[in-house]
């Protein structure tokens, strides 16, 4: 396919707001695409050029692309730098620019999709001195070939800052409408932009897809997958070690009771532990690599984790799912998350870093082993895999500590020991439960002790007044309602002016990475910074979009290692309100 048919579909996907339109025109494209050509097409819509979990980086900075600019189409570094700070984007600046650019000679080269993919992924395999240059001809080469709206785009891709609203359920559905569009008996209206659909077909193959999607964690693989072998075979292809999985997800019970009514009886009681959740994976090349929930390769950040596993894991392949605790190395005493958090995001000093801060790995579940796929096989049967094939150092590796039973006195009695050795609760588990990638399904329930804290996202942020002003000094948060985001305070206590870390410094930082409006002293970000909030109540409040307000709200870590699918919901602030008042 050809680059301009592509940036012509951006163009078009930019400007409608409209879901059913963006699906409509994404499967559209992926209609007319060829096999190689979907898996390119599917990465670059989402403004990327490898799958989410994949570390490479094209490492350009937008100084890099003023220069490039500059090269390539003659203007000076200075009148760039006015045209951008005029127009706010790269992007556009090279639109301009190339447009503008008359000498040039019109290349009769045309762009294709694998040329430009090709050529931007190379930039990632660049490292260190004398780097600088290849990766500038690399781009020049693209953009000297490229039509304005091509260059937009390449600049974009770039630096990472394409944007054309299709978010993952927009991708999943437009994979149905192609792939399956007589299945599902579709009908699209385009004037109206209103569809119809046989429901129950649509229902089954857009779960078929997002099961698949949860499974890779990359709707390309996914979209190969269904053009080899159809929907059928979908399931069986997808799982390998080294490409992670969505994890499964909790539901919250109010206490051991409600736990029973839920996953039944008896069920497997485990301690939940308080730290990172590592998901751990063994190819068959005996490559070990390790995730965050959000799918962060932190495989470099805990080398302890990787000698484990090895270690102590005897299996061939494997994908297991764990928490990663912290315990001060000279008393041997656990700590909380927060001691060891600093370590997902450590570049360097790592040695040192994992002997001041070392973890237990304690493993709670296997997904995949010995080239099988765990996930449907019941959760008892999981875990005397694991009790086979584990070999137990305390500090080192152990499985979760459990306790199977019907009666409610020994569960709490398991409970109260939990909270005594500084864990956070427990989870309660179904004995026969299967293993459901990124679903809040309720095979597992947590139990903690009421919550005055909640996991919240940052949506807004404030630019300070006096002597702060250059940083950004106050947090608007907000909770989840289905696929919404609802205000419930602004959080400016609990944070440093100096310090490691949680320092307005730090913050502002962070923040400014992500900031989509700027008005005034006010600016809306990227809803990325997942923080915990502590506060003294919860009220009725007309102030936010939640309708509820959290009085005295303070800052009690930041929580790197979540994303706003783990932040709270609605639902858990009105239960919690619910109960202050009791
Ligand atoms: P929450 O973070 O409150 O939603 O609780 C769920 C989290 O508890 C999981 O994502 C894990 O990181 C963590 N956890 C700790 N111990 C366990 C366990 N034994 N089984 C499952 N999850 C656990």
């Amino acid at each position: 396919m050809e680059y301009i048919d592509l940036v012509e579909v951006f163009e078009k996907l930019e400007k409608t707001s409209k879901r059913l339109e963006k699906t409509y025109i994404l499967s559209e494209l992926l209609k007319k695409a060829t096999k190689e050509d979907i898996e390119y097409i599917i990465y670059l819509v989402q403004g990327r050029i490898f799958p989410q979990w994949d570390q490479r980086e094209i490492g350009m900075s937008s100084k890099l692309i003023v220069k490039l600019l500059s090269s390539v189409t003659g203007s000076s570094n200075e009148d760039i730098e006015r045209l951008w700070s005029k127009e706010g984007d790269l992007g556009n600046v090279a639109f301009i620019l190339i447009q503008k650019n008359k000498q040039r000679t019109l290349s009769s080269y045309k762009l294709t999709v694998k040329k430009v993919i090709e050529n931007l992924r190379k930039l990632t395999e660049l490292e260190g001195i004398g780097t600088v240059n290849k990766k500038i001809q690399l781009v020049a080469e693209l953009l000297t070939s490229a039509k304005p709206l091509e260059a937009k785009f390449i600049v974009k891709n770039v630096l990472g800052t394409l944007r054309v609203g299709i978010a993952g359920g927009i991708l999943r559905d437009a994979i149905v409408w192609a792939f399956f569009d007589k299945e599902i008996e579709l009908n699209y209206d385009k004037e109206q932009k209103t569809f119809d659909v046989n429901r129950e077909k649509y229902n089954y193959y857009v779960d078929s897809v997002q099961r698949a999607y949860d499974m890779t964690n990359d709707f390309s693989k996914v979209a190969l997958l269904i053009g080899k072998n159809g929907i059928k075979n979908l399931e069986k292809e997808k799982l390998s070690p080294g490409n992670p999985i969505n994890v499964m997800l909790y539901q919250k019970a109010e206490d051991i009771e409600d736990a029973f009514k839920i996953v039944g009886k008896p069920c497997a009681f485990e301690f939940k532990y308080d730290g990172i959740r590592l998901q751990i994976g063994k190819d068959s090349n005996g490559k070990i690599t390790v995730f965050t929930r959000r799918l962060e390769d932190v495989t470099k950040q805990f080398p302890e984790v990787v000698l484990y596993v090895d270690k102590y894991v005897n299996s061939k392949t494997f994908i297991l799912d764990s928490e990663a605790v912290g315990y001060n190395p000279k008393t041997k005493k656990y700590l909380p998350f927060q001691s060891i958090s600093q370590r997902i995001k450590r570049k360097y000093d790592i040695k040192s870093m994992s002997e001041k801060f070392p973890v237990e790995l304690n493993i709670f579940d296997i997904m995949y082993y010995n080239e099988e796929v765990l996930l449907n096989k019941p959760f008892k049967e999981r875990r005397k895999i694991l009790e086979k094939i584990t070999k137990q150092e305390k500090l080192k590796l152990v499985l979760a500590k459990q306790l199977i039973t019907s009666d409610k006195k020994e569960a709490e009695k398991f409970f109260k020991e939990s909270l005594a050795q500084g864990e956070e609760g427990v989870m309660a588990k179904n004995l026969d439960g299967i293993y459901r990638p990124g679903s809040r399904v309720g095979y597992g329930v947590k139990i903690k002790p009421t919550a005055d804290t909640f996991d919240l996202v940052i949506v807004k942020a404030e630019w300070g007044e006096g002597k702060r002003s250059k940083w950004l000094t106050s947090y608007t948060v907000a909770c989840k309602h289905n696929d919404n985001l609802l205000e419930v305070g602004k959080v400016s206590t609990g944070l440093k002016e100096k310090g490691d870390e949680l320092t307005f410094d730090y913050m502002t930082k962070t923040l400014k990475e992500l900031i989509k409006e700027e008005k005034g002293r006010n600016v809306v970000v990227k809803p990325e910074i997942v923080m915990e909030v502590g506060y003294s109540e919860i009220q009725k409040s007309p102030t936010y979009s939640s309708g509820y307000a959290l009085r005295f709200p303070r800052v009690i870590q930041l929580r790197p290692d979540r994303s706003i699918k783990d932040i709270y919901t609605l639902d858990d602030i009105k239960i919690a309100y619910k109960k202050q008042k009791k």
